[in-house]
């Protein structure tokens, strides 16, 4: 390794994130905090909500758009822990300047982590009863018709 090797790699995710994840559905931000990873509401001109790792200190903080609706908020942070506990570094602070890797792939996985982890297929299917569209499901549920379709889609891929 040489001085200028870029730094290690974050610690291995954990080996079910899932069910990590679906225990901080309800608290995303204490969780986020527990891992001792700064949130931060600011305005953003280009994007909702970002994971940065300072690679010089290692610190981790997510940066999500301010005057965000409470759901919406929960969302945001439920998809940046997601990264988290897949082991996703984000956007890279690294000698002033900000990297930011496009990996649809990495964006993919969280958002299908998130779908997994806030609605069980139990809760899913108790709320499609009676419902007359995705809406319908999604307000029953409490969540964004984003996740719903989301959930829906990845039940349909396992068919
Ligand atoms: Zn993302």
């Amino acid at each position: 390794m040489t001085a200028t090797a870029p730094p290690s790699p974050p610690n291995e995710p954990p080996t079910d994130p899932e069910s990590e994840l679906a225990a901080c559905v309800a608290d995303p931000e204490a969780a986020l905090k527990q891992r001792g990873i700064q949130v931060e509401r600011r305005w953003t001109r280009n994007t909702l909500a970002m994971l940065v790792t300072n690679e010089e200190t290692g610190e981790q903080t997510v940066f999500i758009v301010e005057n965000a609706s409470a759901l919406l908020e929960r969302f945001l942070l439920l998809h940046e822990l997601a990264h988290i506990l897949l082991g996703h570094r984000g956007c890279s602070f690294y000698r002033g300047f900000l990297f930011r890797p496009s990996s649809s792939k990495e964006e993919h996985q969280a958002d299908q982590l998130v779908a997994a982890a806030a609605i069980p297929v139990s809760d899913l299917l108790k709320a499609t009863e009676g419902a007359r569209s995705l809406d319908d499901v999604a307000r029953t549920l409490g969540v964004p018709r984003y996740w719903v379709k989301k959930r829906l889609k990845m039940l349909d891929d396992l068919l």
